[in-house]
């Protein structure tokens, strides 16, 4: 970028929510059917049908808007944005307009280590349109399942200034919407989706310049691609004396260009007017309350407890509640362990983030499905923190312990117990120092370098069994005196 520019960034996220049942009909929402099963002729745009709002988009929209500190409107009504396209039957979408439910939140990002406000100006409710499949053998087929799906829209102020903080307020919503239980978070799918506003300014000047806006951009990667394409192509033109014209474009994932899609429409030829057929959407002070009251701990929170209570680092906290299943996994860990110590959370911790979040990955599960159980990891860490089992004895059992078999018993069958006999390490020490007097001579010449080896060779002898704070302490005592 730029020394003498800044980008102005302001992001529309569309995100689909978890309904059972769509927007306005009681048509199911589940994706994945075959075309046009989910449909009735409510959904499908039949003259004369009318729509019943479902409670549950309500319910749902306050979580977001309280978990974004929106002020919440008791009343808003719905609004027909108006437009002609195959996959919307009804030649208009309904929408909110003038008086959205949710307005003037914020979210608070971590970026650098700085934490960020970023201005939420509105969040309403919304129908999805159809899909089209642009079939090349046959023609443009559509499905009207999606068609009536609620959507929420939660439109940024123009606070953001670089792509990757855009992409950390994204990873925010996305991150937000799955504590709440209203969307799967899923971008392939489609089921959240983001349009991004981009303008570029002189640095230090606060007037908002003509921006662009990227449409339907399907991934994290993708947000942070198209804008720093953009803020690139509108820099360079404003320095060549051009002028940014207010355009939609489309990012192409294969070139890694924007692409200019149609002059943008004003806001009045959509011809939004009140929906007639909807009754205005009302909240009560006492339901506002029990939402509030529901909300379920959330990330930020989540990780500052984390932080406190288990004396994790930043680093392994933002890591564990990344999903809310895997914070929950590894408190039940934590639930099971003999005895509650900061090193032994970490311990988990460092299991968790390493051999089970593997395993995750490897397979695309969450942690309860890996088959470690919380019961057993805990018993691991006992054992080792215990010094009962070495951290290479850990390793080597825990194939077994997946499989749902207890650390205890494993170590007490095949008598892996660690070797903390004072006297048998003595000997071993000793009988090693004598047999290696050239690597003790060498060693105490200045290459210190060589402990480890000499650790290694007595561990070896203990076939791995012997505690290797013993064996370190026993030799320096033994180097010391030779
Ligand atoms: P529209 O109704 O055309 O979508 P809005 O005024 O609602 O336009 O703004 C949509 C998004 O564009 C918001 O997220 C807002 O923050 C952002 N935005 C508005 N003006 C600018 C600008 N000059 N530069 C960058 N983003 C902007
Ligand atoms: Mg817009
Ligand atoms: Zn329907």
């Amino acid at each position: 970028m730029h020394a003498d520019f800044e980008a102005v960034i302001g992001l529309e996220v569309h995100v689909q929510l978890l309904t059972a049942t769509k927007a306005f009909c009681r048509c199911s929402t589940v994706y994945g059917a075959s075309p046009n099963t989910n449909t009735c002729p409510v959904c499908l745009g039949h003259p004369g049908c009318l729509p019943v709002l479902n409670n549950n988009v309500v319910e749902y929209t306050l979580r977001m808007g309280l978990a974004t500190n929106c002020n919440i409107r008791p009343v808003s009504t719905f609004s027909r944005k108006n437009y002609f396209y195959p996959d919307l039957p009804k030649g208009y979408q309904i929408s909110q307009y003038e008086d959205p439910i949710c307005y003037d939140g914020h979210v608070e990002i971590e970026h650098d280590g700085a934490k960020k406000k970023i201005g939420i100006t509105r969040i309403h409710m919304e129908e999805d349109a159809g899909k089209s499949i642009h079939d090349l053998d046959i023609d443009t087929l559509v499905d009207l399942n999606r068609s009536g799906v609620p959507l929420i829209e939660i439109v940024s102020e123009p606070d953001i200034r670089t792509p990757q903080e855009a992409y950390k307020y994204l990873a925010h919503i996305r991150q937000t919407v799955m504590y709440l239980g209203i969307c799967d978070g899923n971008m392939e799918e489609g089921s959240l989706r983001c349009d991004a506003n981009v303008s570029v300014r002189p640095k230090g000047d606060n007037k908002l310049y003509t921006r662009t806006e990227v449409k339907n951009l399907n991934s994290f990667r993708n947000v942070e691609k198209a804008l720093e394409y953009e803020i690139q192509r509108q820099i360079e033109l404003t320095k060549s004396g051009g002028e940014v014209r207010q355009i939609t474009l489309q990012w192409d994932a294969g070139k890694q260009q924007t692409r200019e899609m149609r002059t943008k429409e004003k806001a009045h030829d959509y011809r939004y007017f009140p929906e007639p057929d909807l009754v205005p959407v009302n909240v009560s002070e006492a339901w506002i309350h029990r939402v509030k009251h529901e909300l379920p701990e959330l990330p930020g929170a989540k990780r500052d407890r984390f932080k406190n209570q288990y004396g994790l680092p930043e680093y392994d906290a933002a890591v564990l509640v990344e999903e809310k299943s895997l914070a929950a996994y590894f408190e039940e860990c934590c639930e099971f362990l003999a005895e509650k110590s900061k090193d032994r959370f970490k311990l988990v911790s460092n299991w968790v983030m390493t051999d089970v979040m593997r395993i995750m990955s490897d397979k695309k599960i969450e942690a309860q499905e890996t088959g470690v159980q919380p019961r057993l990891l805990a018993e691991l860490v006992d054992l080792f923190a215990a010094d009962v089992i070495s951290s290479k004895i850990a390793k080597e059992i825990f194939p077994d312990v997946l499989k749902g078999e207890s650390p205890k018993e494993i170590v007490e069958k095949r008598g892996l117990a660690q070797v903390s006999d004072t006297g048998m390490i003595d000997e071993l020490v000793i009988n090693f120092l004598k047999e290696n007097q050239d690597k003790v001579a060498e060693y105490k010449a200045g290459r210190t370098n060589l402990f480890g080896f000499m650790v290694g060779t007595v561990l070896k002898a203990t076939q791995g069994k012997g505690n290797p704070r013993l064996v370190t302490e026993t030799l320096k005592k033994h180097l010391e005196q030779a």
